[in-house]
Parts: C-alpha cells; sequence; structure tokens
C-alpha cells in the first residue's frame, strides 16, 4: 500500500512540479508558489514524532527517522513524541514495541510523549484511539465527504483486475457504486471521496511536487481511498492525519517512500479544514553499491550491532551523517564528523540535508567506533562506566582481577575498535599464550630467545643491545623485538615490550620466553 502510487501517478512528479527551490516559509498551506531562498530551519519550538509501525525490529532506515525528528525537536527546544501505529492488527510483530522502546534508550532518544511517558494529546499508541477516528470519520461522513461502501471483495477485486486492462491504463479502480447507495448493513468500510485533483504539496527539501492519479475517462475510476476498514479500525492515512492534527505536530520527518501519500493526506487536511504540518522527506538509505539495504547491511536489527561492540555513541554519529552533515562556519574551514549526540542537536538543521540517496558504508560505523571508544576511555567517568559494563562478563572468562583490567584496558586503548577486540585480541594478557599457530618471526628466534634468558631483562634495553653486538650483525634489533613479541603474545604486533614488562612482570615473562623455546624445540 505504501508506495503503490509512486510509479502510477503521473509523471508530474519529475516534470512539471518539482520545483527545486526551497519554500519560503514553513507553513504549507500558506506557500502558494515557490521562491528561491535558504531558510527553512524553524526557530520556535517544534513538535515532531516517529510514528513507527510495530510490524519488525527497527533498522538503521527507521532510526535516522526517529533521529532527525529528535534532532529537529531539540534543536529547536521543543518535544519528542514516539506514536505507535499498530492499527494494522495483521502485520503486529511481537516484542517490536519494546524494540523501539529499548533501542530508542540505549541511543540516548528521550521521549517527551509516548505510550508509557504519557502526555497531554495521548494516548499515544493508534490502537487505543479507535473512539477519537470514529468521531472523526463520522464528521467527513455527515459533510458528505466520505462515505460508507458495502461491495464484496469478489466485486473489488474484479474492479482492480479491470483496471488494469484499461487502455489507456488507468491506477485507480474504485468506481464510485457505493456514493450514492441505499445500501445498509453492518458489514462497511468508510471511503473518502478524493479530490478530482490533488493539491501540490510543499516539501521543504523538495520543494513543490504534485502527484496526480492517472485517468481513463471512458471508464472512470476515482481514488477514493478506505479510511475506515471493516473492523472499525482506522487506515493509515486516516489515523496519521487525524493524529497529526490531534497532537499538534508541526514537522513531519519521514522516508521518501511517503512521499506520494502526501497529496492523500493533504487532502484529507482540507477536508476537515486544518493546516497540515510542514513536511520533509528524507531520501532513501542504500548500501555503497547503490542498491537498497540488503538485510545483512543496513536492515539488521541494531542490537545486532550492539552486541558486535558497536557504541550508542557511534552509531548515532553514523546514522545522524546519512543525508546531513555539517555546514562549515567559514570555507575551507575543517569540521570534525566525530560527535556527540548534543554536539549533533546543536548543529543539525533541515537546511543541510541533502536530496541524493545516503550510502551506508559499514567501514566508517567502524571508524566513528575507534574515535568515540577511545574518546570514552580516556574519560575518567566514561572509563570506569565501561569497566563496569565489561569487566563483570570478562572476569568470568579469565578470573582477572579488576585492577589488572583496568591497566590492561588503558595500555590497549588506542589499539581497539571495539571493546570486543579486547577479548577477541588480548587474551593472552590474561592466559597463558598460545603458540599453535604462531610462526617464529625469524631463523634467530630459539637462539634470540636462549640469550635473552641468560641475560639481565630487567634492563630490556641493554639487554637487547648486547645480543645485538655479541651477533656480529647477524641479528638485528628489529630480529629480538619480533621475537620477544612472538615469546609473549604469539604475534608480531601488539603493545611496546617495556608496556609488556610493566603489565605481566618479569616472571611472567620469562616464563613465557621458556615456553616458547620448548614449543620451537618440539617442532624442529
Ligand atoms: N507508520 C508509518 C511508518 O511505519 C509512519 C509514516 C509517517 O511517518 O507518516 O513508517
Amino acid at each position: 500500500m505504501k508506495i503503490h502510487s509512486l510509479l502510477s501517478f503521473t509523471r508530474s512528479y519529475a516534470k512539471l512540479s518539482f520545483i527545486k527551490s526551497k519554500p519560503k516559509v514553513s507553513n504549507p498551506e500558506a506557500v502558494a508558489t515557490t521562491s528561491a531562498i535558504t531558510q527553512v530551519h524553524p526557530t520556535t519550538p517544534v513538535r515532531a514524532r516517529f510514528a513507527p509501525s510495530p510490524t519488525g525490529f527497527l533498522h538503521l532506515g527507521s532510526l535516522r527517522t526517529a533521529l532527525y525528528n529528535y534532532l529537529l525537536a531539540k534543536n529547536t527546544k521543543g518535544s519528542f513524541i514516539l506514536r505507535i501505529e499498530d492499527t494494522d492488527r495483521t502485520r503486529l510483530v511481537e516484542g517490536a514495541e519494546t524494540n523501539i522502546y529499548n533501542t530508542l534508550k540505549w541511543c540516548g532518544l528521550k521521549i517527551d510523549e509516548g505510550p508509557i511517558e504519557g502526555g497531554e494529546y495521548g494516548p499515544y499508541r493508534q490502537s487505543e484511539r479507535k473512539e477519537i477516528y470514529k468521531k472523526y470519520a463520522d464528521m467527513l461522513l455527515e459533510k458528505g465527504l466520505a462515505y460508507k461502501c458495502y461491495c464484496s471483495k469478489e466485486r473489488l477485486n474484479h474492479l482492480t483486475e479491470s483496471a488494469k486492462l484499461l487502455k489507456p491504463p488507468t491506477n485507480v479502480t474504485y468506481d464510485r457504486k457505493c456514493l450514492h447507495t441505499e445500501e445498509d448493513g453492518p458489514s462497511y468500510v468508510i471511503r473518502f471521496k478524493s479530490p478530482e485533483e490533488y493539491d501540490p504539496i510543499v516539501d521543504l527539501l523538495h520543494g513543490t511536487v504534485q502527484f496526480q492519479p492517472q485517468y481513463n475517462y471512458q471508464d472512470r475510476r476515482y481514488d477514493d481511498f478506505v479510511i475506515v476498514k471493516t473492523d472499525g479500525m482506522p487506515t493509515y492515512h486516516f489515523a496519521n492525519v487525524v493524529d497529526d492534527h490531534l497532537m499538534k505536530i508541526t514537522h513531519v520527518v519521514r522516508g521518501e517512500e511517503w512521499l506520494p501519500s502526501t497529496p492523500k493526506h493533504y487532502a484529507l487536511y482540507k477536508a476537515f479544514g486544518w493546516t497540515p504540518p510542514a513536511y520533509v522527506h528524507i531520501p532513501l538509505l542504500t548500501s555503497l553499491k547503490d542498491k537498497k539495504l540488503s538485510k545483512r547491511s543496513g536492515d539488521l536489527n541494531i542490537f545486532t550491532l550492539k552486541d558486535k561492540g558497536v557504541l550508542p555513541e557511534a552509531l548515532i554519529n553514523f546514522v545522524a551523517l546519512f543525508g546531513w552533515a555539517p555546514v562549515r562556519e567559514t570555507p575551507g574551514e575543517s569540521v570534525s564528523e566525530v560527535m556527540k549526540l548534543e554536539e549533533i542537536v546543536e548543529k543539525f538543521s533541515i537546511d543541510h540535508l541533502t536530496k541524493g540517496n545516503a550510502k551506508v558504508s559499514d567501514s566508517k560505523l567502524y571508524c566513528f567506533n575507534k574515535h568515540h571508544l577511545f574518546n570514552k576511555l580516556n574519560d575518567p567517568i566514561e572509563f570506569e562506566q565501561l569497566v563496569d559494563e565489561y569487566y563483570p562478563k570478562f572476569s568470568k572468562l579469565t578470573n582477572c582481577n579488576k585492577d589488572y583490567f583496568k591497566k590492561a584496558l588503558k595500555y590497549v586503548t588506542p589499539n581497539l575498535t571495539t571493546m570486543n577486540d579486547f577479548e577477541n585480541h588480548y587474551m593472552y594478557l590474561f592466559q597463558d599464550v598460545d603458540l599453535t599457530g604462531a610462526i617464529p618471526p625469524n631463523e634467530h628466534t630459539q637462539a634470540i630467545l636462549e640469550q635473552i634468558l641468560k641475560g639481565d631483562l630487567s634492563d630490556v634495553n641493554s639487554c637487547i643491545n648486547k645480543i645485538v653486538a655479541d651477533s656480529n650483525k647477524q641479528i638485528s634489533k628489529k630480529d629480538v623485538f619480533l621475537s620477544l613479541r612472538y615469546a609473549i603474545s604469539g604475534r608480531t604486533s601488539g603493545l611496546s615490550i617495556p608496556q609488556y614488562m610493566d603489565l605481566l612482570g618479569l616472571q611472567e615473562i620469562k616464563k613465557r620466553i621458556q615456553n616458547a623455546i620448548i614449543h620451537i624445540e618440539n617442532k624442529s
């Protein structure tokens, strides 16, 4: 239902009315024509809502919609509202609403009004507002702007099929049989009496846009969409409009897939004599290859990313830049893209949204994660918070004590992309080294390690220099370092030797060197 009309509405979308200039004011009704002006970002408090349907878990696209609404609300000192659009009872997914709540909370997007928080304009779950919609549907029935339709499913299917065969084709199917019917009965839907021609709509990002249904005048059909279903539940279009009005929503930021529905929404506003909110339809998210996001990349449940060690700060930073970028105060000035939520709130403006599809690159997410993790680990309070979060799990794996964990974490901080790296790459700091798959770095490794054991390792530098000097240029400093690393960690990169000395202590290092010698001997 969502975008059924995108292709079949007349091409005027692309050709006629896609006025590139931005509208002058943010109240769409007041915009008769458009003219080039750059300021549309509101200066008074915005009431923005995130209106998900609990039909699945939140993914990157819906998180971005939530975030942009939040940013717009908070940037203007307004309110961020959560409304659960659950009128399509057949599509509900168990746990989806909880997932929406948990995701917003984890990302730090605080809800001002919502199903749990309450608020002046509740209830905020559409399934609990049936009586309200009934009142407004009755209003349209009384005004003659809506009518009851008793047509059977078979008849409607037949109309749909026959519409497809018309030449020229039409994309609207209903023939208005019930507009003047005398029929009465308990089972009916309510249809909106749609206008002959839809008014142009104003979008703050796209300008003025027009969509018109395509008609076949020999066999006239109408775009009289259903507003109340047989079960008395409203359809998306109807509930969405009634609620945005009653909840005093000033701005609607939503995905571009809803753009073709907006003329219908405008028509409903007009029927009630209400002013529509300002709309911003944000572009699709695509993967780098410019396909729609696949399940594996962007479409995944946000909590899978959490499990992979992604921080909410990094995710929010990453998602904020899908279609928006902070502006430079002066040309040429470099602006850091690494920002915390408060900073993004401060800098956010709908004047700097981009129109093209936003590309999602996983590597960028991990790059943000590295930065945010580094900053957090270098902040004394946040460092302790991360320790409290990760130490309990980690101590179960290794039995290590907390002070040692903290010391090790401080040393590896610059090397971490996610906290999971700690567990995946630094277990050797907490338990014996497994040299099974490790190859000695050079042919002298065994000899080098034996000499180190004989020397005075408490003075690492002179110990290493002596081995190099005694070798008659056969052994380089690098050979010694790599051999030592191999014995201590089983790998060629990691911490510096003095850091290992400080963390593990002389006795442990000697033990590891001895084990490495035995390992090489056994293999040869
Ligand atoms: N319930 C719709 C959705 O799931 C909301 C669309 C809108 O914001 O109007 O995306």
